[in-house]
């Protein structure tokens, strides 16, 4: 667009600008745009759509999600959170074998990782902050799992650890209450 080419001024022009460049890629909150929660490595390689519209369930479950917890986390701690897993479709959810009912198909979770810091002292933070978290997980020492209850229900404000169990047919996975050291 030049300068020139329609009555806006320059003003309005910059609004209308960053207006569009939103539309791309929306913030959902101050630092949390819709890409993080929507880029999957292995929805790309099976080919899965992971477009998202405004009118979705999903897209309004993520900027509470952000607004909420993310956010807020963020805030405090000075540090970007690293999304590793957000909104994932049904079929992206059963390719990676996600439960089946899991929240990250509403946009109700997310699972990141805060460069230099442990994932458990990151999931202790939450708790310490009072965040209004539906269920909290500590993954296997290895990132943390948060999520908000669905709209209008009541929020389960449960925390757990999951580790790996070694059995004879494989691993699997257990969850211990509260958040705890991973061996
Ligand atoms: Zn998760």
């Amino acid at each position: 667009m030049q300068p020139g080419d329609n009555p806006l001024n320059w003003e309005t022009m910059a609004v209308y600008d960053a207006a569009t460049e939103d539309s791309v890629d929306p913030l959902l909150s101050k630092n949390f745009r819709l890409s993080e929660f929507t880029t999957s490595e292995t929805a790309a390689r099976l080919g899965i759509s992971m477009d998202l519209s405004v009118e979705d369930p999903a897209y309004l479950n993520l900027i509470n999600l952000c607004v909420d917890i993310l956010q807020p986390l963020r805030d405090r701690l000075r540090k970007p959170l690293i999304i590793t897993s957000g909104y994932r479709p049904k079929k992206l959810n059963k390719a990676i074998g996600g439960s089946k009912h899991s929240q990250h198909i509403q946009g109700l979770a997310a699972d990141f990782i805060v460069p230099n810091m442990k994932p458990i002292d990151v999931a202790q933070k939450i708790i310490d902050m009072d965040l209004p978290f539906d269920q909290l997980i500590h993954e296997f020492g290895r990132w943390v799992h948060v999520s908000i209850p669905q709209i209008r229900s009541q929020r389960r404000s449960q925390s757990m650890t999951a580790i790996k169990n070694k059995t004879l047919i494989g691993y699997t996975t257990e969850y211990l209450p509260g958040i705890q050291p991973v061996a």
